[in-house]
């Protein structure tokens, strides 16, 4: 087949546009990249080669070569790892398949159009574009690859100037290599210079120590011979020697000693071993030894990524027994509210010949996940009480899925809540800051009953809620709903430590101190006095309210609408009706306040008989008005405008 020319994706272009431009300003980094590729490459093989062994071709010496070449400015790294069919480096390394690749460039695009200055973003940092990184350094890649097990290789090649070449090639061992012009700037001309052996044995140690495969790099010496008392031969001629070193220690991190183990070391092999670019939030280093032996590196990461709650995310765990390698992102060990965590676990207790499906349900394996779980909730006990700050910034990350967590107690049972239930934290109307439940409780005035919440997608909009004035006039607190998952969460609490929550969005507030004793008292009164009238303004709403009411909670706004006791609030209707699962419908409840004007001028219309056009009118507009104070739109929004419209030319 002869050599084909293909465009790059419009995306890939603009990626390597800006690898070229250098948004990203440690260069460095680029071995690290494709030096994880390569382990990636080996490791695909080895479990394909677990079950077909032919694919092996008989050499099981996985290892990865680099051969930095001053004279032609360039750096090799090759793998003997798996390699890419056509198809596969067309797909693989030409196209931008990937959807954190692509997750990235909008961001980048939300940043430039918000005018962020894109360069000092380390947003990279948070996604990730590995292959491409080369070409920060490079002018030139060259791609040499064969599919183990297939005969035909291929040779990719680009100057990332907006097409990629390929064609077919020879190849005697299987795998990658990856071929690096480099850019002058990174060839000694500059400060860099990735053509120098110990640059690079350099860069390995930093990065890629822990990477499990030998990687090996020949060291080129010229030496005056020596005598055989080890001295040199004076006038001997120079002669050239080659000494083949392996530059990382292949030493697991997690086998060591804590106290011999700095912080950067965790870093660095956090970032390698997990495919991370950023340093932890927090490392877990565990050494079980009793009746189960093992263990166990977690961390908990700097940033959720961005598909944490989506279904193409895997959570899970790395498995080792006795150091090798046995699993990848094993989902048993962890409760799913904690599929944040990263990590692995080491255990000789585990055994290494039996099937995933087995080993999943091993006693021993639960046993080790229950007390992981144990110290990680522990563990994030004492962070909320002693580091408060550090806390919140977990809590920002990942408290959405402690929040799940308690809602998917519904299905899993269990004692999940008693766990979870005092390291919820909400936004408070007090000063706007979090508060979790039990300070919430503790600080409540002994004549309060409930725990308060008001749902919205932000903050403001509660606070203009007309139900939130009473509450702000008596100093009660309400916590703020401001993600449709909180109220799930909040709804399977149902109550702590003996208080319900409460919306003040439905039902009655149930405040019990005498003022708003007299208040309700007097609502009921006014909604005796009149229910003839309030039953035909229900009328005129023709089924659109469950029921209307004279309200004992607005104070200066006309209306409100609230949700019956009973089945879901309205967020919660909103919710619904967002997953396109509108069978779940609040039951509407439209108060009026008796102290409004437009009450008596509503009344007014009324005298003209229940029938009259204004008096329909005016309730269908207080009623969208309540729609509107609650966020919903109205089902006719031009109805309501030409409505209002008419009235105020009148
Ligand atoms: P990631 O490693 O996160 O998948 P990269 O951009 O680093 O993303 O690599 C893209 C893809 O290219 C890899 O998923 C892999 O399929 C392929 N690839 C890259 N390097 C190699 C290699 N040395 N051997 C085989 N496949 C490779
Ligand atoms: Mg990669």
């Amino acid at each position: 087949m002869a050599k084909e020319t293909h465009e790059f994706q419009a995306e890939t272009r603009q990626l390597l546009d800006l690898m070229i431009h250098s948004i990203y300003t440690n260069h460095e980094i680029f071995l690290r990249e494709l030096i994880s590729n390569a382990s990636d490459a080996i490791d695909k093989l080895h479990f394909e080669g677990l079950t077909n062994r032919d694919i092996l071709e008989g050499d099981e010496n996985y290892e990865i070569f680099l051969v930095p070449d001053k004279e032609s400015r360039t750096l090799t790294i090759s793998d003997n790892g798996i390699g890419m069919t056509r198809e596969e480096v067309i797909e693989n390394i030409g196209t931008i398949a990937k959807s954190g690749t692509k997750a990235f460039l909008e961001e980048l695009k939300k940043a430039k159009e918000s005018n962020e200055d894109v360069t000092d973003k380390d947003m990279i940092g948070q996604f990730g574009v590995g292959f491409y990184s080369a070409f920060m350094v490079a002018e030139k890649v060259t791609v040499v690859t064969r599919k183990a097990g297939e005969s035909q290789a291929y040779k990719w090649e680009s100057t990332a100037d907006g097409s990629f070449t390929i064609e077919e090639c020879e190849k005697e061992k299987r795998g990658t290599s990856i071929t690096l012009t480099l850019a002058k700037d990174y060839a000694g001309e500059g400060e860099d210079d990735y053509t120098d052996p110990y640059t690079v044995e350099r860069l390995v140690k930093k990065y890629s120590d822990y990477v499990r495969y030998p990687i090996k790099m020949n060291f080129m010496f010229e030496e005056t011979p020596k005598d055989a008392d080890g001295k040199e031969i004076e006038g001997a001629e120079k002669v050239k020697r080659t000494e083949l070193r392996t530059l990382n220690s292949m030493q697991p991190l997690w086998t060591r000693s804590k106290s011999d183990i700095k912080e950067d070391e965790y870093n660095e092999f956090f970032k390698h071993q997990f495919h991370e670019w950023e340093n932890p939030m927090e490392i877990f280093h565990t050494k079980v030894e009793g009746t189960i032996e093992y263990t166990a590196l977690l961390a908990i990461p700097a940033h959720a990524p961005f598909n944490l709650y989506q279904t193409d995310y895997e959570p899970g765990l790395q498995l080792y027994s006795r150091h090798v390698f046995i699993m990848d992102k094993c989902k048993d060990l962890l409760p799913d509210y904690l599929r944040f965590m990263k990590g692995l676990v080491d255990s000789p207790d585990l055994s290494l010949n039996i099937s995933r499906e087995l080993l999943q349900q091993s006693r021993e394996l639960k046993t080790i996940g229950r007390a992981l779980e144990k110290n990680i909730l522990k563990s994030l006990a004492k962070k909320l009480k002693n580091s408060r700050e550090d806390y919140e910034k977990f809590w920002n990350e990942f408290g959405k899925s402690l929040k799940i967590g308690v809602y998917n107690s519904m299905y899993s049972g269990g004692d999940t809540i008693d766990k979870l239930k005092d390291l919820l934290l909400f936004t408070s109307s007090k000063e706007g800051k979090l508060v979790s439940l039990k300070e919430y409780t503790e600080r409540m005035p002994e004549s309060q009953k409930k725990i308060y919440y008001a749902t919205a997608h932000d903050k403001e909009t509660i606070e203009q809620l007309p139900q939130m004035e009473t509450l702000r006039d008596k100093g009660i607190e309400v916590l703020y709903l401001l993600d449709p998952v909180d109220e799930f969460a909040i709804e399977t609490l149902r109550e702590y430590d003996g208080k319900p929550f409460h919306s003040i969005s439905r039902g009655d507030l149930g405040l019990d101190d005498a003022e708003s004793e007299e208040v309700r008292k007097e609502a009921e009164h006014i909604q005796k006095e009149n229910d003839d009238f309030i039953k035909d303004v229900k009328e005129a709403l023709g089924g659109k309210v469950a029921d209307v009411k004279v309200s004992a909670r607005l104070k200066s706004s006309a209306v409100c609408l609230v949700a019956d006791e009973a089945g879901p609030s309205l967020s919660m209707e909103q919710t619904f009706a967002d997953m396109n699962n509108p069978m779940f419908k609040a039951k509407r409840i439209l108060e009026l306040n008796p102290h409004h004007a437009l009450f008596e001028k509503l009344k007014e219309l009324h005298a003209a008989g229940k029938d009259s056009a204004d008096f329909k009118e005016y309730c269908d507009l207080l009623y969208t008005q309540a729609l509107l104070i609650e966020g919903i739109l109205p089902e006719n929004p031009v109805e309501f405008a030409n409505k209002l419209a008419k009235l105020m030319a009148k």
